[in-house]
């Protein structure tokens, strides 16, 4: 939901956004660890605690966490609507002039926080990512899947795509407002804030291991995000239907005078494999093309139809529009 918050005359130097997805377990670690970090900056800030549709204590812990920490503002989303879905209604409603986003789980260090905004100043800069530098806190699996996951994008999406930057950076005022006036669909802010091409910098931090509960990012999840991030940033995968459509010709060339051989020698009785080859294997490749071109015109369809990506329920700092 592109919804518009008057920002003029906020006096919030820093607004940190946190996706929440069922994290009663890691709510009270991170407030513990966030909260010194942010107090010592010394400076107006509010962390944005969007909830994303939690079924366990999740609710509970964040009301009982805001009635100690003022700075605290709770954006519950009406439903489970996914991490970038969350992250979106975060940024949409962050105030600040500048704005974190960090996972809830505690695997990104708070205290790289103030580095990124001090590096922003004094470099002038707009973006600075979180780039992971050591991710053996990682099972195997997620190190594995991220590497090939990067690997993909750079080759597929351009090399603008920093290697390893998750979802932990920081954003300036400009940067945010203009995600604003994109579009609402479902983003894939890795790949899309660098796309912007703001002036961006980097800090390398350790991934640490999560501090409490489990992932919120299962296989089905990960596979959703990786394709997503393809299909909105490549159209490769439509390409590769027209070379292979372009090479089953091909083939299909080759067969023709091959037949037409045969033919010729006049032994055309046999043929019943190569016929059934022919058939099942210009089936699947039809079948293939159609599938790759669904799924783009599943992207359009998605996008036309316009419904907001989250719906907010409750805001406990709403700004009255
Ligand atoms: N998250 C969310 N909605 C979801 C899934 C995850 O808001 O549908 C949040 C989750 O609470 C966490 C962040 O997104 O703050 C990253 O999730 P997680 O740490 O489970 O992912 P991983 O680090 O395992 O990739
Ligand atoms: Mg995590």
């Amino acid at each position: 939901m592109t919804a518009v918050h008057d920002t003029r005359g906020s006096s919030i130097a820093l607004s940190v956004v946190v996706p929440v997805f069922n994290e009663e377990e890691a709510l009270p670690a991170l407030a513990a660890r966030l909260r010194p970090v942010l107090d010592a900056c010394g400076e107006p800030y509010e962390v944005l605690a969007v909830d994303d549709g939690s079924t366990d204590g999740t609710p509970g812990v964040l009301e009982d966490l805001h009635a100690l920490w003022p700075e605290l503002r709770i954006v519950t989303l009406r439903r489970n609507s996914g991490h970038q879905a969350a992250l979106t209604a975060g940024l949409h409603r962050a105030r600040g002039a500048h704005v974190v986003s960090i996972d809830a789980d505690l695997q990104d260090p708070p205290e790289v926080i103030p580095e990124m905004l001090a590096l922003a100043r004094s470099d002038g800069l707009d973006i600075v990512h979180g780039v992971r530098i050591d991710r053996s806190a990682d099972t195997g699996f997620k190190r594995r899947t991220a590497a090939v996951y990067y690997w993909l994008m750079r080759r597929l999406a351009g090399t603008f795509v920093p290697a390893h930057a998750g979802d932990f950076r920081l954003l300036s005022r400009p940067v945010v407002d203009t995600l604003k006036t994109l579009p609402d669909q479902q983003q894939v802010y890795r790949l899309l804030i660098p796309w912007l091409g703001f002036p961006s910098g980097q800090i390398a931090y350790r991934r640490a291991e999560r501090v409490a509960g489990t992932t919120k990012y299962p296989v089905r999840k990960m596979i959703l995000l990786a394709w997503d991030s393809v299909t909105s940033f490549s159209v490769v995968p439509l390409r590769l239907a027209t070379a292979i459509g372009a090479f089953s010709l091909v083939v299909c060339l080759a067969f023709l005078v091959w037949t037409l051989i045969v033919y010729a020698a006049g032994s055309t009785l046999p043929g019943w494999t190569s016929l059934i080859i022919t058939v099942l294997f210009f089936g699947a490749v039809q079948l293939f093309c159609l599938g790759m071109l669904g799924e783009y015109v599943a992207r359009i369809h998605t996008a036309v139809q316009a419904r907001p990506t989250y719906c907010v329920a409750r805001d406990t700092d709403e700004v009255p529009q």
